[in-house]
């Protein structure tokens, strides 16, 4: 389903008067004029979604009590921008949709061609008997031009609808690769998303439990950022958490991830990575960080450098999931507890 515009152009007089109105008539059915529930009201008085006008209408007419669920059903189903997850699965069903088309039309195929094949066998039946007059002969070839002219016309519709089949397919998978991609990325810092943490901590550690090998994990949290966006707004507080994104983006190496675990914390895997090692790659991420004052582009404004603590741990083969991220939490929390801008590591 289309999105319908949220925004739209209209003159103040008018619109001031679709506002009115639409809140009176909402005031009258003790619908709550909510943002959502304006909207889709709105919308409906100023008619620019035609079946969102139908579907309102047909409610209202019939002279049930139309209630604030219905409304947010009327918002979902026209103004509500599909998740990652729901663009997922949308895609994937059109996909096994263009599929069983295929299918359908691949079985037809067969079944047109194995009538030709009755038709032809039927005539070469008729012509081995030797008895056959010119009219019945001439009969039969009619009847033989007509099934070749009619599987002829089929194939090559077959052909028409395969090819474009063929190019839906094409688009549905690229679409379906992007929506995969969404659905693992955070929107804010363009960096893996929790799922994508879930998903890479299970693959790593079961490659590290199948075949030895290292594995690393760091948690990085940002220091005191509940003040800092008390003392600059959430806003700027945003652009830091992009900027941490960007620097975690900058430092992974080819089997790396890099996620946002969680509010402003982040984290990072590192395989093929000993312990040793892992932490001085933190540290050098952390010394990275706080060597540089932010300040804002525009206004000159300085807001200092943003510090982030780190806490580090190593898999051991055949631990549970949750043991290894517990590690990496309570070193976190060391560090925290140490002072901050700082890195601890797993008691070993
Ligand atoms: P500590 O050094 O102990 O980690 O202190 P802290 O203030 O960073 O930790 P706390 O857990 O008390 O607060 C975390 C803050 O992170 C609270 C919240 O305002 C902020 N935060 C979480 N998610 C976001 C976000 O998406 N954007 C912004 N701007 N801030 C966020
Ligand atoms: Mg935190
Ligand atoms: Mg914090």
């Amino acid at each position: 389903m289309a999105q319908a515009p949220i925004f739209m152009i209209e003159d103040v007089d008018t619109a001031t008067q679709h506002a009115a109105t639409a809140i009176a008539e909402m005031a009258m059915r003790e619908i709550s004029p909510t943002p959502g529930n304006f909207c889709v009201w709105y919308n409906y008085l100023s008619g620019t979604v035609p079946e969102l006008r139908r579907d309102l209408d047909a409610l209202l007419l019939s002279g049930k009590t139309v209630s604030s669920s219905n409304i947010q059903e009327l918002f979902d189903k026209y103004f509500r921008e599909p998740g990652a997850e729901e663009r997922l699965q949308q895609t994937g069903d059109e996909l096994q949709n263009t599929l069983a088309d295929v299918i359908r039309q691949v079985t037809q195929a067969g079944l047109d061609a194995n009538e030709f094949g009755q038709t032809l066998s039927k005539a070469s039946g008729s012509l081995g008997s030797g008895r056959i007059d010119p009219n019945s002969m001439k009969d039969l070839v009619g009847e033989l031009i007509n099934a070749t002219k009619l599987i002829g016309q089929r194939n090559q519709a077959l052909e028409l609808q395969l090819k474009q089949s063929s190019s839906k397919i094409t688009a549905l998978q690229s679409r379906l690769d992007q929506a995969r991609r969404d659905a693992l990325t955070d929107a804010l810092t363009g960096i893996g998303n929790r799922k994508s943490f879930d998903l890479a901590i299970q693959f790593r550690s079961q490659q590290v439990n199948e075949q030895k090998g290292d594995l690393c994990l760091l948690i990085i949290d940002i220091d005191h950022f509940k003040k800092f966006n008390d003392t600059y707004g959430h806003r700027v507080g945003d652009q830091v958490l992009k900027l941490v994104g960007a620097r975690l983006k900058q430092m992974v190496g080819s089997n790396d991830s890099a996620a946002r675990y969680g509010g402003e914390e982040f984290a990072m895997l590192m395989p093929q990575t000993a312990l040793d090692r892992a932490v001085d790659r933190a540290d050098k991420f952390r010394t990275g960080l706080a060597a540089h004052a932010l300040k804002n582009r525009t206004t000159g404004q300085v807001y200092g450098a943003v510090t982030v603590s780190i806490g580090v741990a190593q898999f051991r083969r055949g631990e549970a999931l949750e043991e290894f991220i517990t590690r990496a939490d309570q070193a976190l929390y060391r560090a925290k507890k140490d002072g901050r801008n700082r890195v601890a590591t797993e008691a070993l």
